[in-house]
């Protein structure tokens, strides 16, 4: 479960989140909407402390950390309770693919090497490569790439997983590999938190959508409610020029 209490972000004087109120429950898939520069990065950002919200608590899972705080201890405990899944992969290139998801459980986890092992060979086949294990990065294409970040992620068992446009770099023909995955991944009932671009791909995989616009979240609800009966104006728009 995440829950989001009063979440203020500014950037110097630029204020970008405007007080995100939000629970987001176990199991639950929820997709992020919204035009550029309205905060949904920031947002998933916030959650796990890669950037400091400047004021407001996060709760993940029980952990509950309030902005202003925050001991490096207590974001150290959230951000091992999400798993984030980023649009550039940021995999490690001088390791192979099986390193890539093992590394994480040895270092952070303080597994043994041949149990990491063992859980990252698991994982990686949960993405369709097992047959992968010793290629390295750069022997891959780049749908297959973030499927090694998704493995990556989910291997460390977080409470919540975070996408942030998972398949924006990629080729088309690319990209509905790495959504059938993530699809896969929420049948097994993950918390999962995906900013996306992608309009039918949220509608299909998320149990709730959220739009926000300028900081705020100006509309949720069901895909199906807002896909086709949006209350607000803005939504509206976003939604029948996108489609
Ligand atoms: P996009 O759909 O283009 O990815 P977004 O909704 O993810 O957009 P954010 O990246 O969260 O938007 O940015 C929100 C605002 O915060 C923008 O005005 C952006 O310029 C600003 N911003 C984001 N990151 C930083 C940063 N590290 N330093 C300063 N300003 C930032
Ligand atoms: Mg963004």
């Amino acid at each position: 479960m995440i829950k989001l209490e009063k979440l203020h972000k500014y950037y110097d004087r630029q204020h970008v989140l405007k007080g995100i109120d939000l629970t987001v429950e176990k199991g639950e898939v929820v997709a992020v909407l919204g035009p550029s520069g309205s905060g949904k990065s920031t947002l998933l950002r916030c959650i796990n402390f890669l950037e400091d919200p400047t004021s407001g608590i996060v709760e993940i899972g029980g952990k509950r950390v309030d902005a202003a705080t925050a001991k490096k201890k207590e974001i150290f405990a959230l951000r091992t309770a999400t798993g984030m899944v980023f649009q550039q992969y940021n995999l490690f290139k001088n390791l192979t693919v099986l390193q890539n998801v093992s590394v994480g459980l040895t270092s952070v986890k303080r597994m043994k090497k041949d149990a990491a092992d063992k859980k990252g060979i698991e994982m990686l086949e949960q993405v369709g490569l097992s047959s992968k294990l010793s290629h390295y990065p750069a022997q891959l294409s780049g749908g297959q790439q973030q499927r090694v970040g998704i493995a990556r992620a989910l291997a460390l068992d977080p409470e919540v997983l975070l996408f942030d446009e998972p398949t924006s770099s990629l080729d088309p023909e690319l990209v509905d590999e790495v959504l059938a995955t993530i699809r896969r991944v929420a049948d097994t009932g993950k918390t999962m938190f995906i900013v996306t671009h992608e309009l039918n791909f949220a509608r299909e995989i998320s149990d709730r959508v959220i739009f926000m616009e300028d900081g705020v979240i100006i509309e949720q609800g069901t895909a199906e409610q807002i896909f086709t009966e949006p209350a607000v104006e803005r939504t509206r728009q976003f939604l029948g020029k996108a489609v």
